[in-house]
């Protein structure tokens, strides 16, 4: 999608700290960090939120959770603990409409609001 801040991080037209990647995920680095660890994974494929992914694609969250895991591990938050959300419309607060995990950890979370 032409107008999307995501899309124009996957086709390398603003600069990201990448972590990950493959043919259908990419991980990068939250360029405002809510923790010592805070990175983003989305799918290579626009989907502007959850609810717009189709039922036929839904094993790509699994896929993500998988590399989730993995880059949990990596960075060394897996044992001390993180959080992963993703954001759906208004009244999450979502801000950029490409769907999105966020891996947080590094330190004590505080409640879910
Ligand atoms: P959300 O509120 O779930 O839509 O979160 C969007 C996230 O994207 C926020 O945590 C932002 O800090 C992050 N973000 C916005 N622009 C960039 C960027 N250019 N590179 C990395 N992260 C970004
Ligand atoms: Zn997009």
């Amino acid at each position: 999608m032409t107008d999307c801040l995501f899309c124009k991080i996957i086709a390398g037209e603003i600069p990201s700290e990448k972590v990950y990647e493959d043919d259908d995920i990419l991980a990068f680095k939250d360029i405002a960090p809510k923790g010592p660890v805070h990175i983003l994974f989305i799918p290579k494929k626009h989907y502007a939120t959850l609810n717009d992914i189709p039922e036929a694609d839904l094993p790509l969250i699994s896929k993500i959770h998988g590399i989730v895991q993995k880059i949990a591990k990596e960075t060394g938050v897996d044992q001390t603990g993180y959080r992963t959300l993703v954001n759906t419309n208004k009244n999450s607060g979502q801000i950029v409409f490409h769907v999105h995990w966020h891996l947080i950890g590094g330190k004590k979370l505080g409640p879910m609001a």
